[in-house]
């Protein structure tokens, strides 16, 4: 009897581990993203770095790695490109420099990892993983971040590395406006919402959520944060239940957008909430979140999403989202909001 029941478990586990499906999805930032502002040249750029960091997410995955080792692939090829707002290609602060965050949550066991104004660490997704591994902490910020992220052994770079020119030329727009707006007025004044969210190219923060063959969630999002931003600006990206939450009994979610309102509507945590209190599907819990509480109040954005199943969801409410996902079964790579 005993014989039997072991073997059925056996077999039970077995088919268990056969049905879980592995699976990523990714986003490199939503904003006022239309044909109009991207020429075919950058257009194809952009979905062969979305494309390659799915695939280097994925490869992880298949070869029986865990879903944090799986998002960090995905996260630093997207950090090391110069078209996403993370790592290179970081917007530049009101003052000119660039100071990133990130953040990093594994589902197993809610342990959580987050560095914000980093200057000198090339990958802050790796500092996010040393602070959830290797400290008693989820958050370190600024220089003390750096100094962490240094003794651990990570890359440092001149804060210089962070620049591109697309991203000079937001910051002088914005720098321009503002300027001019406080003409006549005794002081330069702090740049407004609608400067900031004009800038080109809007958002463009990466994230990353994936489900790995043992069932386990894990979410990372990593960001420059938005132009013009102010000195020592925390957006929602680093911050817990804000820009990224994963809990294995309900989802995994990586946010980007305009990051007070995620903050102050704790966008990932509130979702997944809804689907493990409520039992909604994670696509309708999105759905709720991000097109009606958000949208009533004038919060642009979005995220990408993972229930335990490994089904992905891609939810925004501006024209595009950097977006794409890879399961066994299906692998998209897409930009606007009609694709
Ligand atoms: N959410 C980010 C922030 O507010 C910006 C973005 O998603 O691009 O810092």
């Amino acid at each position: 009897m005993k014989k039997v029941f072991v073997l059925m478990s056996l077999f039970g586990g077995l088919a268990m581990a056969s049905e879980q499906q592995i699976a990523i999805v990714i986003h490199g930032g939503a904003g006022t993203i239309k044909r109009e502002n991207l020429d075919a040249e950058q257009e194809q750029a952009i979905k062969q770095d979305l494309q390659a960091a799915l695939d280097a997410g994925y490869a992880v995955l298949k070869r029986g790695g865990d879903s944090t080792e799986g998002i960090i692939a995905a996260i630093k090829v997207m950090e090391n490109s110069p078209y996403f707002n993370a790592g290179k290609g970081a917007v530049y602060t009101k003052p000119g420099k660039h100071e990133l965050d990130a953040s990093i949550m594994r589902g197993s066991d809610l342990d959580a990892g987050a560095v914000a104004g980093v200057s000198f660490t090339k990958n802050p997704i790796l500092a996010a993983q040393q602070v959830m591994l290797n400290s008693p902490h989820v958050m370190l910020a600024g220089s003390g971040a750096d100094t962490f992220s240094k003794l651990k052994g990570l890359e440092q770079v001149e804060n210089s590395y962070f620049d591109t020119k697309a991203r000079y030329k937001a910051w002088q727009e914005v720098d321009t406006k503002t300027k001019a707006k406080a003409k006549g007025a005794e002081q330069d004044h702090q740049a407004s919402h609608e400067d900031v969210l004009d800038a080109e190219f809007k958002f463009g923060t990466v994230g990353a959520v994936a489900v790995d063959n043992k069932g386990d969630i894990a979410a990372g999002t990593s960001t420059g944060g938005m132009t013009y931003k102010a000195w020592g600006r925390v957006g929602d990206s680093p911050v817990i239940g804000a820009g990224t939450y994963a809990d294995n009994r309900s989802c995994g979610i990586s946010a980007t957008g305009h990051g007070e309102f995620f903050i102050r509507y704790a966008v990932a945590h509130d979702i997944c909430a809804r689907v493990r209190y409520q039992n909604k599907p994670l696509q309708k819990a999105a759905e709720e979140v991000i097109m009606q509480e958000l949208n009533s109040v004038g919060g642009s954005g979005g995220i990408i999403g993972m229930d335990p199943a490994g089904k992905p969801v891609m939810v925004f409410n501006t024209p595009g989202m950097y977006r794409g996902y890879k399961t066994p079964k299906a692998s998209k790579v897409a930009i606007y909001g009609d694709e």
